[in-house]
């Protein structure tokens, strides 16, 4: 397979169309949170027949807990979807290298080269990588995912509600 098709097929990974889509969901996400708790908490305020001040005051807490609320569920899904796309290209990853790992030892290879190893070097690299673990060394160098950065989506919603929040 020449290094061009190598290129190609690398293109049916989802990391690469994962930008737009992802800011997409989230601002109709965000929208969609974000009015619709502030129009929750202050109709709870109307319901009650309070005074201006009193109006105010919750209208200020409102637009606090629906903002933390559209950060907090906003946070999550972006990496909830950022983990969904990773999982996915690994499950793609797993099938190129069962299918045709002759390529994807050239496709490492290439990797190296662009990384500024020789030719020799690179291939020499890549066979070292493909003994040991070859998957492990496609998800790393090729796609970047790294099992210890993996980002976690209710920690990450909270710290976003409570930066928020402080804010
Ligand atoms: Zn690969």
């Amino acid at each position: 397979m020449a290094l061009e098709d190598v290129y190609r097929r690398n293109l049916h990974h989802r990391t690469h169309r994962a930008g737009w889509l992802r800011a997409a969901v989230l601002g109709a996400n965000d929208g969609l949170v974000s009015t619709a708790s502030l129009m929750i908490g202050v109709s709870a305020a109307k319901a009650g027949g309070v005074d201006a001040q009193a109006f105010l005051i919750t209208a200020g807490a409102a637009g606090i807990a629906a903002g933390a609320m559209s950060m907090a569920v906003g946070e999550y899904v972006s990496v909830r979807s950022q983990n969904d796309i990773e999982e996915s290209d690994r499950v793609l990853e797993m099938q190129h290298l069962a299918i045709d790992p002759e390529s994807e030892l050239i496709e490492l290879q290439h990797i190296y080269i662009e990384r500024g190893l020789t030719p020799e070097l690179a291939i020499q690299v890549a066979k070292a990588m493909h003994d040991r673990d070859p998957l492990e060394a496609h998800l790393r160098d090729e796609l970047g995912q790294f099992p210890h950065t993996k980002a976690r989506p209710v920690q990450a919603a909270m710290a976003s509600a409570a930066a928020f929040t402080a804010g």
